[in-house]
């Protein structure tokens, strides 16, 4: 099997679907990994350095894409890529199946095999291959420092001569992978934390990283899935978790706010009053501006000052680490893509494995994944009855 390793085409794009020391352990189990040059320069990864882990360097892209017998990327190929590929070949990357199932069309038409990051099930066998969970450590991690360096205050507790500094005080709303890792990192700096999430679980590992878990009664409704993500919660137990939230910003040097519902837009946490109630100079980094942001006020990408209350709604951050972000993320690409190979190393997809199964969008121009086939049918027609 060839697996080949394009140029990121987005501009904001620096990480690279495959690192040098994950191409080394893929040539070594027999594979072939082919290299377009210059992929993994924002990295921090020479053609060079891909050469010396056993992979060949392609300066020509349609030639890359027309030899692939597997195309592990980061960010969904546009659909003049897609078409270059052979019939049969496979896709492997973050193709945004769920909010922009449309973007899949072209890999049907085109015969193209298409498995998405974002659906591999997050069961413990599957963990490894785990990039969303990867990519939202390094995000919650950059959220803290990016607003770290624009605070006109510093985090830690300081007793000097000059008198006491007191500490930051940081408040982070949804405290999963990305939350987690973002109390982790305030903490370290130095600041007392406070954090909000729907998951009773949660309270736990907050407390564990040494910050206040902010309760709420839900009136014991269930505000879990069988996979341990939140479900989508009533107007009444969300307006709730506001309120609370509403309360403990009003004082905060900085927010961030993580919460997500997987394939719904990001509930509103943070209505324009709760942003306006906070202090001058505070700060907000919303890390769910991609799925719609969790501030009533955030404009995805861009940034918002609301009464000397910055909004920050960054949608790449972990492209900005790019190094560590393509390494953990090649990892878990070379995970699943070790389900795909099949006897003498030919790509094979087996869809009675039901990891396989779960995040293949696209095989044969069908879809696969039921919540992506739903998604892609066309609507029923709507009316005289007959
Ligand atoms: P996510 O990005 O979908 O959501 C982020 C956080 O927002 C979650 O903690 C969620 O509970 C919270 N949230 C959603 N709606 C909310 C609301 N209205 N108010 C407050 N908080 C709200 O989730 P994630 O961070 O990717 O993962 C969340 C959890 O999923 C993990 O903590 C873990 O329990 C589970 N998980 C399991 C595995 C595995 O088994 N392999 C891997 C990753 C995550």
């Amino acid at each position: 099997m060839k697996v080949s390793i394009p140029k990121e085409a987005r501009a904001d794009e620096r990480r690279v679907a495959l690192a040098p020391d994950t191409v080394k352990k893929l040539v070594a189990s027999g594979l072939s990994v082919v290299v377009q040059s210059g992929a993994g320069l924002e990295a921090g990864f020479s053609d060079a350095d891909f050469t010396a882990a056993g992979a060949s360097i392609e300066a020509d892209r349609a030639a890359l894409l027309a030899g692939a017998d597997l195309l592990a990327c980061v960010n969904r190929p546009d659909p003049a890529d897609v078409a270059r590929l052979k019939k049969g070949a496979a896709v492997i990357g973050f193709l945004r199946p769920l909010d922009e199932p449309d973007g899949l069309r072209p890999f049907l038409d085109a015969g193209v095999t298409a498995f998405a990051m974002e659906l591999v099930p997050r069961t413990t066998r599957a963990q490894a291959m785990d990039a969303l969970s990867s990519m939202a450590t390094i995000a919650g991690y950059k959220a803290v420092l990016v607003a770290a360096s624009r605070l006109p205050k510093m985090f830690p507790l300081l007793m000097t001569a000059a008198g006491t500094v007191p500490p930051a005080k940081v408040v982070v709303v949804g405290a999963g992978v990305a939350g987690l890792m973002a109390i982790a990192t305030a903490r370290r700096l130095g600041a007392n934390v406070e954090a909000y999430d729907v998951r009773q679980a949660a309270g736990e590992e907050v407390r564990s990283l040494g910050a206040r878990f902010l309760d709420v009664d839900l009136g014991g409704i269930q505000t879990q899935d069988a996979g341990g993500y939140a479900v989508e919660l009533s107007p009444e137990a969300l307006k709730r978790g506001r309120d609370l939230v509403a309360k403990h910003v009003k004082d905060a040097d900085l927010v961030i706010t993580t919460a997500q519902v997987p394939g719904r837009k990001a509930p509103l946490m943070l209505e324009e009053d709760a942003v306006r109630g906070m202090k001058p100079g505070a700060f907000i980094v919303d890390l769910a501006a991609p799925t719609g942001g969790n501030t009533a006020l955030t404009k995805p990408g861009e940034e918002v000052v609301v009464n000397g209350v910055t909004i920050l709604a960054p949608l790449n951050l972990a492209a900005t680490v790019p190094l560590h972000a393509s390494q953990l993320y090649a990892r878990n690409v070379a995970a699943f893509l070790r389900l795909l190979v099949g006897e003498g190393g030919a790509l094979t997809v087996n869809l009675n494995d039901d990891v396989v199964a779960g995040a293949c969008a696209a095989y044969d121009g069908k879809p696969v994944n039921p919540r992506v086939a739903a998604l892609l049918a066309p609507a029923a027609p709507t009316g005289a009855s007959r």
